[in-house]
């Protein structure tokens, strides 16, 4: 069988920003995320759940030549209100990467990169997208570096989120994403001592079986991405492997 290659492919905020030039990767305007769902449907891509790409990474299930992963970090409001009718309306799954420390709160972190706060999804809106087939994922406690951390610290953090967001949700958390994909060996042994079942990254590329589970890489959509941007970031090989892009 021949191995498959999986675009999983990382959004953040999805809505309508005036004056946003740095940062693009963090933001889709919503029409462009609109064609481009639209163009996923009409291509044909099999947009599967993060679980079921892990079955086909696995080996126990056999997916088509490109599937496609769809992930959006940090659970901003922005998600429920745009993106989240957009992935219903085309019966695609998700998942999204939650901050555990700010439900119902602020981002507060953005201000530190000059940029504007955005609110964060409270218990009822994860309730509400988790049962409609979202997955929830965890992105820490509180969203810092964590290769930047003492082993303890980043312990915590890791930890924390999953407790807290399984409390919220009264399920099990099994997915973990790095924020600013800050990781390194140690990080990356101490979300799977977690319990963690996959963690993503912000390294570029397709996730193929010869990938770590707790070093999954993705492709960053951005602000400018059209149509062709798309394509090009969900064929593109590993000319990029190894370059870090730290958002
Ligand atoms: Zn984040």
């Amino acid at each position: 069988m021949k191995m498959p290659r999986i675009s999983v492919l990382m959004y953040h905020q999805v809505g309508n920003f005036s004056g946003i030039t740095a940062h693009g990767a963090t933001f889709c305007r919503l029409s462009r995320f609109k064609s481009q769902m639209w163009w996923l449907k009409r291509m044909g891509y099999n947009v599967i759940s993060l679980d079921h790409a892990l079955q086909g990474i696995r080996g126990e299930v056999r997916l088509p030549k490109h599937s496609v992963v769809l992930t959006f970090d940090d659970g901003y409001v922005n998600f429920y209100e745009h993106a989240f009718p957009i992935l219903k309306k085309y019966g695609f799954p998700a998942t999204v990467y939650m901050v555990s420390g700010l439900i119902d709160k602020q981002a507060e972190w953005l201000e530190k990169s000059g940029l504007p706060l955005a609110p964060l999804m409270n218990k009822q809106q994860l309730n509400d997208i988790k049962l409609a087939g979202i997955t929830i994922g965890a992105h820490t406690h509180s969203h810092p570096r964590l290769a930047e951390l003492t082993s303890e610290q980043a312990f915590d953090e890791i930890v924390h989120s999953k407790r807290e967001l399984e409390e919220c949700l009264q399920d099990e958390v099994q997915h973990f994403c790095y924020p600013y994909g800050s990781l390194n060996k140690e990080v990356m042994r101490l979300a799977a001592e977690a319990g963690f079942e996959t963690a993503t990254s912000c390294q570029r590329g397709a996730w193929t079986s010869e990938h770590d589970l707790m070093a999954i890489p993705r492709k960053a959509i951005s602000f400018g991405d059209d149509l062709a941007g798309v394509w090009w970031k969900i064929h593109m090989k590993h000319k990029l492997k190894g370059k870090l892009i730290l958002r």
